[in-house]
């Protein structure tokens, strides 16, 4: 089939289309982490001793014996086999955004040749896939490639489906023979234990007696683009690398705003609400859905939960939206920026900290004023923006979130924080060394009587702020929507606990003068804002006078692309923030610059091939088909003495040259392998590979406002993003 036909093949296709059949959902009480092998279900299994033992693992991580875990492992192959399960597999969260997993059988064979089963505390706590090609920024020589995976008893086993079985998955870290990390869950269980260890000692400063274990939330809002099928697959840059390179921008975009919070369009309804039952199957507590700002974007927010259950989580939503959204005859982009000149996906990661004897730490109640703890957390958090600015902006660098991050639809690359107008006032209050009563956000009047009054709250939001307060919590707005959590829930974390050590420190100080506790909290977080209040900024993050402000009198940093930022991981600041918290080893941290640069190059290389493939074997056929066809008829319009004015085909003519022009240049430049260090390399990509890949576009998108619809070979945009 030539390439125009597929095109019009998948308009048939979908207008055409049989709707999916879906049975009705069952009520949440029924399907509720089913698939889950949750305490309760523990609670039922184990014996009362192995239950407590397990219990307290879950709650305040405690070592668990061997014995127990034989006993659990028991229990769990059990249940899982009853539920269908043949295999188990460690599921692990390499340094991609992915998840990876080796499955195994239960099975073992007696010599009787019965099929009888095993699965021993052992095997549930250590697996070893041969994992010598995932990445691992030279820490294993392949030669030398051993690694574990083992089990993270404080996120759930649960079950996979599929049409034809089930297998049991078991959350588990991922580390070499050596003892390094080798993937994002250790590093985020270190900096919550980092942050534990270091709140414990300020809330004990601040006489506090009863202080369980802190842990860190997350509330991760995913937002993503559902394109047909029929569509995705007749566009080779959608299948590869997740967006458009070409497209031309369609008369109607989203200047209407119509489709954010728009009626949900039945087909996406149905797909979001077999999607959301899975999800509760897997214990997962879907809470919100809507449309989002462009044509065909939606988004999706869980209700929150401990952070590594949470990040593990939101890595299984990614992959199960993928999945379900194939059953539906859509394809899920989690792409950053799928469809140019559209606005792209992000991910916004609410984050907190807190305990069961102290309760949210980042609340602050009425009157955040009286609310030391608070303030203490909170300003912990302000220095630590500050502090981390460009380590921030580094964990939320990829090659897709490059084409959001500044680009007036998301947070600019600057970072700052948000506090909202109370808590402004009460930080600068504190700067000047006194603490005023706040004041709060006072009752709408609606000037209806059948709508109930309501108090406002005490700040607003912004939407133009990477890093917001939202009333009990941070918001980090600026995240790619592919990405995994656990990096910036491990930079938050770390920047925290970080924090909180000096806090300690200067505290332990100023108390020992026998000051109150009140006046302590003051004299140590008027020191803080004076260094540190610079982060705080509450206007327009988008606007250029922010940008001029933000670099030359705040000295904050304006980290534009991935090239600029990863560099920050080789900082020596940063080094000594990760070493001194136990997070990352030099050499684990170094790992993470080479793999992630080696992922922003590579991504770019990717795309950049598509570029010369498409361009080359799809666009430069079909614009000289037309030409051909145009000639033709300008030749027998001449013959008949009714000549027509060829200026259309000069053009076509034109771009096609132009086109393969720059298409010859991005290919020469693809074959520069000789680079001064990966910085360059990846410099090279952002500048040099970026711009002539732009430069293909601009050329290959005219020709497509050029040639006769009817033999363009690609979907175009208005297709893509408007037929359901
Ligand atoms: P928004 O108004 O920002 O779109 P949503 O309701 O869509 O808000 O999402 C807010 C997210 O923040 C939810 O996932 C919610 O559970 C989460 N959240 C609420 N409180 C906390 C908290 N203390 N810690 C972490 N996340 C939280
Ligand atoms: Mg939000």
């Amino acid at each position: 089939m030539s390439g125009n036909e597929s095109r019009l093949q998948a308009i048939y296709q979908i207008t055409n289309r049989e709707p999916t059949l879906t049975k009705m959902t069952k009520p949440l009480e029924k399907i509720w982490a089913t698939d889950v092998f949750t305490l309760a279900k523990m609670e039922e299994a184990l014996s009362k001793k192995a239950f407590k033992a397990m219990q307290k693992t879950v709650q305040s991580g405690a070592a668990l014996d061997e014995a127990t875990a034989d006993v659990v492992a028991a229990a769990m192959k059990d249940w899982a086999m009853a539920k269908g399960a043949k295999f188990y597999s460690h599921i692990f969260y390499p340094m991609t955004n992915a998840t990876a997993e080796k499955h195994d059988g239960f099975i073992i064979s007696s010599p009787d040749g019965r099929a009888i089963t095993e699965f021993t505390g052992g095997l549930l706590i250590k697996g070893e896939p041969d994992g010598s090609s995932f990445p691992n920024g030279s820490i294993r020589t392949t030669n030398a490639a051993r690694g574990y995976t083992a089990w993270d008893p404080t996120s759930p086993a649960y079950i996979m489906h599929t049409d034809n079985g089930a297998t049991l998955m078991i959350p588990s870290i991922f580390m070499s023979w050596t003892g390094e990390a080798l993937d994002k869950k250790t590093p985020l269980l270190r900096s919550n234990a980092a942050m534990n260890k270091a709140g414990q000692k300020v809330l004990s400063l601040m006489g506090e007696t009863d202080i369980a274990t802190l842990n860190s939330s997350c509330g991760a809002e995913q937002e993503y683009f559902l394109v047909d099928t029929n569509f995705a697959n007749s566009r080779p840059d959608l299948l590869l690398a997740g967006r458009t390179l070409f497209g031309a921008p369609p008369a109607k975009g989203q200047e209407f705003d119509d489709h954010y919070f728009g009626a949900i369009p039945e087909r996406v309804q149905v797909f979001m609400q077999d999607f959301e039952d899975r999800l509760y199957r897997l214990g997962i507590p879907a809470k919100t859905h809507h449309n989002e700002v462009a044509p065909g974007q939606f988004e999706i927010a869980p209700y929150f939960e401990a952070a590594n259950v949470a990040a593990d989580h939101q890595q299984m939503m990614m992959t199960l939206l993928k999945l379900t959204a194939k059953k539906h005859g859509f394809t899920c982009l989690l792409h950053e920026k799928p469809f140019a000149g559209i606005n792209g996906s992000g991910k916004h990661v609410n984050w907190s900290v807190g305990n069961p004897t102290q309760g949210n730490l980042l609340d602050p109640g009425d009157t955040p004023e009286k609310n030391l703890n608070f303030l203490l957390f909170c300003g912990a958090v302000i220095r630590g923006v500050h502090l981390h600015g460009p380590l921030l902006r580094a964990v939320i660098a990829s090659a897709g979130n490059d084409h959001r991050l500044g680009a007036n639809e998301a947070p600019p690359a600057i970072l700052s924080v948000y506090l909202g107008d109370q808590l402004e006032k009460v930080f600068q209050d504190i700067k000047s060394g006194k603490i005023k009563a706040s004041k709060s956000g006072g009752m709408t009047d609606l000037g209806l009587a059948q709508i109930l009054d309501f108090e406002r709250d005490p700040g607003d939001r912004n939407r133009t702020s990477p890093f917001a307060f939202t009333g009990n919590r941070f918001e980090f707005r600026a995240v790619g929507s592919a990405q995994s959590v656990s990096g910036p829930l491990i930079a938050m974390n770390t920047m925290l606990a970080d924090s909180l050590e000096w806090i300690a420190g200067k505290l332990k100080t100023v108390l020992k003068g026998k000051t109150s506790q009140a006046d302590a909290v003051v004299t140590v977080l008027k020191e803080l804002m004076t260094d540190h209040g610079n982060a705080v900024f509450g206007g327009d993050g988008y606007s250029s006078e922010w940008h001029e402000m933000a670099v030359k009198k705040r000295g904050l940093k304006n980290i534009p692309t991935t090239a600029d930022a990863l560099p920050a991981l080789q900082e020596a600041s940063v080094k000594k923030l990760f070493k001194s918290t136990g997070v990352f080893s030099p050499i684990e941290l170094e790992s993470r610059f080479e793999v992630y640069t080696e992922q922003y190059v590579l991504s770019i290389e990717v795309e950049a091939k598509l570029v010369v493939d498409m361009a080359t074997t799809i666009i430069y056929p079909a614009a000289t088909r037309y030409l051909s066809d145009l000639a033709l008829t300008s030749a027998s319009a001449s013959e008949m003495g009714v000549p027509l004015d060829n200026s259309v085909a000069a053009t076509v003519a034109s771009e096609i040259n132009d086109m393969m022009v720059a298409v010859d240049k991005l290919s020469t430049a693809l074959e520069k392998d000789k680079f001064k260090s990966m910085t360059a390399h990846m410099q090279f990509c952002a500048n040099d590979i970026r711009d002539l890949m732009d430069e293909v576009r601009a050329h290959a998108d005219a020709l497509e406002t050029l040639v006769a619809d009817d033999m363009w070979p690609l979907p175009k945009y208005q297709e893509m993003l408007f037929i359901k």
